[in-house]
């Protein structure tokens, strides 16, 4: 993947990352959000996904995202503020059985409407598990994002846990062509690993450059 940036964009990028970033608040109701004033990326992804792993494998931080969340539990929309540029916003995990009937929905609710009401949202980053590849809960992810017509890319997380390159490419390619057809989905799809820190300064560059604050 890293063929697709210039060695620039990703210094760029790496030095954005590495810049402060802060937890800026979580909201409950869409109405809590902030005014759509700065570029803003997002990332959904079930429960357990790895989704706090990446935020804070990408910032550099820690203990930005909690990573340790209890699968399931109450979510909101969190938002984090890099460098006073950029909006990363963890939505609502989805998909786990734990979760009451009625929470289910009502994050998911709170996903949907920050997806439509979003008008500085440059991207979604859908999160799937490498090793488990595209589930059908992720399909009602992917026809709610193609709904609210959000330009949405696929990650796949924990590629440490595959065997072998071969197999994490033909996830890439199976993914890939899943979602080919489909309206809103970028034709590309990033592998990662915030163990071992695989495609983490592509996917910088790759959000840097979607949301306008590099070249
Ligand atoms: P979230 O619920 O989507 O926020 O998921 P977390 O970030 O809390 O991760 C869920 C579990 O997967 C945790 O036990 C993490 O340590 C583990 N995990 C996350 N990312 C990776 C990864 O890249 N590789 C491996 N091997 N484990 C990971």
């Amino acid at each position: 993947m890293s063929e697709l940036f210039t060695e620039e964009a990703i210094e760029t990028a790496r030095i954005l990352f590495a810049r402060p970033a802060e937890f800026l608040m979580g909201a409950a109701k869409i109405e809590q959000l902030p005014s759509p004033d700065l570029p803003e990326v997002a990332f959904a992804g079930r429960s357990n996904v790895g989704k706090s792993s990446l935020i804070n494998g990408l910032t550099g931080r820690h203990g930005l995202a909690r990573a340790s969340n209890e699968p399931g539990r109450t979510r909101e929309v969190n938002l984090f503020l890099l460098d006073g540029r950029l909006r990363l916003v963890d939505l609502p995990g989805y998909g786990f059985a734990r979760a009451s009937k009625s929470d289910t929905s009502k994050f998911q609710n709170l996903g949907r409407s920050y997806l439509r009401g979003r008008p500085n949202l440059k991207r979604v980053y859908l999160l799937i598990d490498a090793r488990h590849g595209l589930k059908d809960v992720d399909k009602e992810a992917l026809d709610a994002l193609d709904l609210a017509a959000v330009s949405y890319q696929i990650v796949l997380t924990k590629a440490d846990k595959l065997r072998s390159s071969a197999a994490v490419e033909k996830v890439a390619a199976e993914t890939l062509k899943a979602v080919s057809k489909r309206p809103a989905a970028f034709p590309r799809v990033a592998v990662t690993s915030s163990e071992i820190g695989t495609g983490l300064p592509e996917l910088r560059a790759e959000i840097a450059q979607t949301a306008g604050v590099i070249d």
